[in-house]
């Protein structure tokens, strides 16, 4: 444990979504739950830390699918009035050489045992701001390149000058992910006010690294955030663009975020050690790290699991390690405690999606954003050889959910080929998909299946989350050796690999080790030795479980990565070396 007398800096952690609360739609998917689990367990450990993100009023979005799975969207406005505190500070920012003012609410992250974290959502909705400003904060994601940097402005420089106005003395800054990073150009301008004033020299870059850790989600080029010079030029202003080009963060003539936030971080991560070897071949310039994600124990675990969990092991509220001696819980009480779950979860199918399945019936799970990658449709594609297994080997049943991006084309039919596949299979096998997945469905579904799927194209699932919130709820995995589960994995023991480790990446070979798993190991283990199924149950608690929290993702954190100190702080490059060409 995190030894309190350590002097932990205090840190400020920036991230364009957080998961705060289930009635609070700041979210859109796994990067807004890890930064929600992250401040949960931040407070449970009362290390000292403040988060800044964007309030967002009219929410990320509500799904509604239609017969074909077709995908519409509708807004889900919501009022931080009722529910989060109003700060009286007021930050002005600068954009297309207009002052926009941004106001701030506080919400309150409540540890297990007492400590709290402060969370500023930022609120441009003011009524000294244009009608266009007043609506930057509005919707998450939800808007052109333009809308996206003047969103960026207002969480990196104007989420600073919040901090400094409420008086926090801040000696840390964490950028969730590349949005964040105008924060370290905020950064590099008021250590320059405060020095003579004159070009960026390598000292100044020194002191803001010394101050900055960046964490990185994204496998693929495509998807960092990038703008165009013109754009930044006639947002940011020629001084900005200016300071930008003495700093060296230009790749060509784009302004990158995710080199801005390595050009200006002491400290580089991953989130699972695959990723950081990626991430490290994708930035050779840079040293980065991995620390591998996790997600918050208390949040996850279903009724009956923390049931369970107190009767056996009750000191796992407060410390997560103890979830390893779930390995001494009898057999009966977790199959009793799974059982709980999967019904409460096909209560809520029924009173909501008005299906019924069947609580006997195996249950494949498959829940997550609908991004092209994670192949939604994958179990689909032979569903002649589905329907066999089912019928020949044990009967199936699958739950699947997602939304997809309103703008993403390739993500809303990977949803009608789910509904396309479903129905394909119809007459053996049933299949929901349930609508509007979000925080509760996440939690009701990991705990309530018999098997998780999760089958992304290698090596594009950073980490991956909704796995470890199964492991947590007993629930194995079957999944692409890619993120976590290369970590978590043991063939047999804590759930089955989606293709081989050796296989290169190929499509053919993961489709039918998909099947051929499922018939010659799952189902018939499922079925035929229920004893050693449940036994795969618990050491996924054991072994899984009590790593893969946000406990000891966020001890990591800090111990590596906020009490880094100058000298054991990686080499970074130098100003002069040009290295962000
Ligand atoms: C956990 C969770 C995610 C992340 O799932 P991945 O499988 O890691 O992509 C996304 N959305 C919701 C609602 C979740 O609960």
């Amino acid at each position: 444990m995190i030894n309190p007398k350590q002097n932990i800096p205090v840190v400020a952690y920036f991230s364009m979504e957080i998961a705060l609360d289930p009635n609070m739609p700041t979210y859109s998917g796994g990067l807004g739950m890890l930064a929600g689990d992250t401040l949960r367990s931040v407070a449970d450990l009362a290390v000292p830390l403040v988060a800044v993100t964007l309030v967002y009023r009219r929410g990320y979005f509500r799904q509604h699918l239609d017969s074909n799975g077709q995908q519409t969207e509708q807004p889900q406005p919501w009022d931080p009035v009722h529910t989060l505190e109003a700060v009286d500070a007021r930050a002005k920012v600068e954009i297309e050489g207009r002052t926009v003012c941004v106001r701030a609410w506080k919400y309150t992250v409540q540890g297990v045992t007492g400590g709290t974290v402060p969370v500023y959502l930022l609120d441009t909705d003011l009524p000294e701001n244009t009608p266009a400003d007043r609506e930057l904060t509005n919707s998450l994601y939800g808007g052109d390149s333009h809308y996206r940097l003047c969103q960026e402005i207002v969480l990196g420089l104007g989420g600073l000058q919040i901090l400094q106005l409420v008086g926090h003395n801040i000696q840390r800054y964490h950028m969730n992910e590349g949005h964040a990073a105008l924060l370290a150009l905020g950064l590099l301008e008021r250590r320059l006010s405060q020095s003579f004033a004159g070009r960026v020299k390598q000292l100044d870059v020194d002191s803001v690294r010394s101050l900055c850790i960046f964490t990185t989600h994204t496998p693929v080029p495509a998807g960092h955030d990038e703008f165009t010079r013109e754009l930044v030029e006639f947002v940011l202003g020629p001084e900005r663009t200016a300071l930008l080009d003495e700093a060296k963060v230009w790749k060509g003539d784009v302004l990158n975020m995710t080199y801005l936030a390595l050009q200006f971080s002491g400290y580089v991560n991953g989130v699972a050690m695959r990723h950081g070897e990626v991430s490290q071949d994708m930035f050779p310039a840079y040293v980065i790290s991995a620390i591998t994600n996790g997600v918050h124990a208390l949040t996850w675990a279903a009724p009956s699991f923390k049931e369970l969990f107190d009767r056996y092991i009750p000191a796992w509220r407060t410390d997560n390690n103890y979830l390893r001696y779930a390995i001494s819980i009898p057999l009966d009480d977790i199959r009793e405690a799974h059982v709980r779950a999967k019904k409460r979860l096909l209560g809520e199918i029924k009173e909501r999606m008005g299906v019924d399945l069947d609580p006997d019936v195996f249950t494949i799970g498959f829940a997550r954003r609908a991004s092209t990658y994670k192949r939604a449709a994958l179990l689909f594609q032979d569903p002649e050889r589905l329907r066999r297994i089912a019928k020949e080997v044990g009967p199936i049943q699958l739950v699947y959910g997602g939304k997809a991006h309103p703008r993403d084309e390739g993500g809303k039919k990977l949803i009608r080929d789910v509904f396309g596949g479903a129905s394909l299979v119809r007459d053996v096998i049933r299949t929901v998909y349930v609508e509007n997945y979000d925080m509760r469905w996440g939690a009701l579904i990991t705990a309530g299946v018999d098997v998780w799927l999760n089958n992304p194209m290698r090596p594009q699932e950073a980490s991956g989350t909704s796995g470890m919130k199964s492991a947590l709820n007993g629930v194995p995995s079957f999944s692409v050796r890619d993120g976590w589960w290369i970590e978590g994995h043991i063939e047999g023991v804590t759930g089955w690999s989606v293709g081989n480790a050796e296989d290169e990446e190929d499509h053919d070979s993961e489709v039918n080790s998909l099947y051929g798993k499922l018939a010659s190991d799952i189902v018939p283990m499922y079925y035929k030795q229920p004893e050693r199924y449940t036994n795969v149950m618990r050491m996924s608690i054991a072994l899984n479980a009590s790593f893969f929290n946000t406990q000891r993702m966020v001890q990591q954190y800090v111990s590596n990565a906020y009490m880094l100190r100058k000298d054991n702080r990686p080499s970074v490059p130098q100003l002069a070396k040009g290295e962000a060409e």
